[in-house]
């Protein structure tokens, strides 16, 4: 399921899906940094727009559409003001990237980079594969109370697509090299994309220390599905003011879903 391994892409239509994987491996084939417009790849808008601000804001998610219904039903929605944490003695998170990053989506909700088959890792004996990873300024997760300028979120799924996402949180001080090489070819109009001639690796988003809180959550965006693995990594990476601002910009509005109740939740350490 497409929809359901992409949070900030599931607002588009399968066709769509379909149609940029058909673009990466036909038409960008010798292309190198073209900017594609989705909108003109798929000719019409999706049929049930939501967004951060106005009528189709956050609180107003659960009445664009009925299948977005969790996004104000749900128990165990995120982000969440990550406190009260249980010690659990979690394991280190066994990580196997390579440099995979091969295309780069602005969707209108975020900037996305879709990430090749074959960088895992693994969490209770099992294994999750990257998918993709997006920012969101400012942070969606607080910790302890904490906002933070951004937050990354690399997802992840599992073979049968149970979803786990490393949320890393990002403060500002020295230039992010990852969000160097992305934003140098950054595709600023909404639903449009750029092939990646130089693969970007996801690794550059982690902090030196990896670790983490755990908790069950939620996709973030429309339809708010839960069953998530959220693994908050305790220590922030860095990023440039301007490259925040930059991305700020770019998207023109916030672009994080605000806090959710924990509800009888445990966030674990
Ligand atoms: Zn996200």
């Amino acid at each position: 399921m497409l929809e359901s391994i992409n949070p900030d892409s599931i607002s588009f239509p399968p066709r769509v899906l379909i149609g940029l994987t058909m673009m990466s491996r036909s038409l960008f084939l010798g292309l190198f940094l073209a900017t594609i417009s989705l909108a003109h790849a798929e000719g019409h808008h999706e049929a049930h727009h939501w967004g951060y601000v106005g009528q189709e804001g956050p609180e107003h998610w659960a009445e664009l559409d009925p299948s977005f219904d969790l996004c104000k039903r749900g128990k165990n929605q995120s982000p969440i003001d990550l406190k009260n944490f249980v010690d659990a003695r979690l394991p280190p998170v066994g990580l196997h990237y390579q440099a995979g990053g091969y295309e780069e989506i602005n969707n209108g909700h975020t900037i996305q980079v879709d990430y090749d088959h074959g960088s895992t890792i693994t969490l209770d004996g099992r294994e999750y594969e990257l998918k993709q990873f997006h920012f969101h300024t400012p942070s969606e997760n607080h910790i302890q109370g904490k906002e933070f300028p951004m937050e990354a979120h690399l997802v992840h799924a599992d073979q049968a697509g149970n979803l786990l996402v490393i949320a890393v949180m990002i403060e500002e001080g020295p230039e992010n090299p990852v969000l160097a090489a992305a934003w140098s070819v950054m595709p600023e109009q909404p639903e449009t994309m750029v092939h990646l001639s130089n693969k970007i690796s996801a690794e550059g988003l982690l902090p030196a220390d990896r670790d983490y809180y755990r908790f069950e959550g939620s996709l973030t965006t429309p339809p708010c599905s839960e069953g998530v693995i959220w693994l908050v990594m305790k220590h922030p990476i860095t990023a440039s003011a301007a490259q925040i601002r930059r991305f700020a910009q770019v998207m023109g509005h916030p672009n994080n879903r605000p806090i959710q109740p924990l509800n009888a939740r445990l966030v674990i350490e």
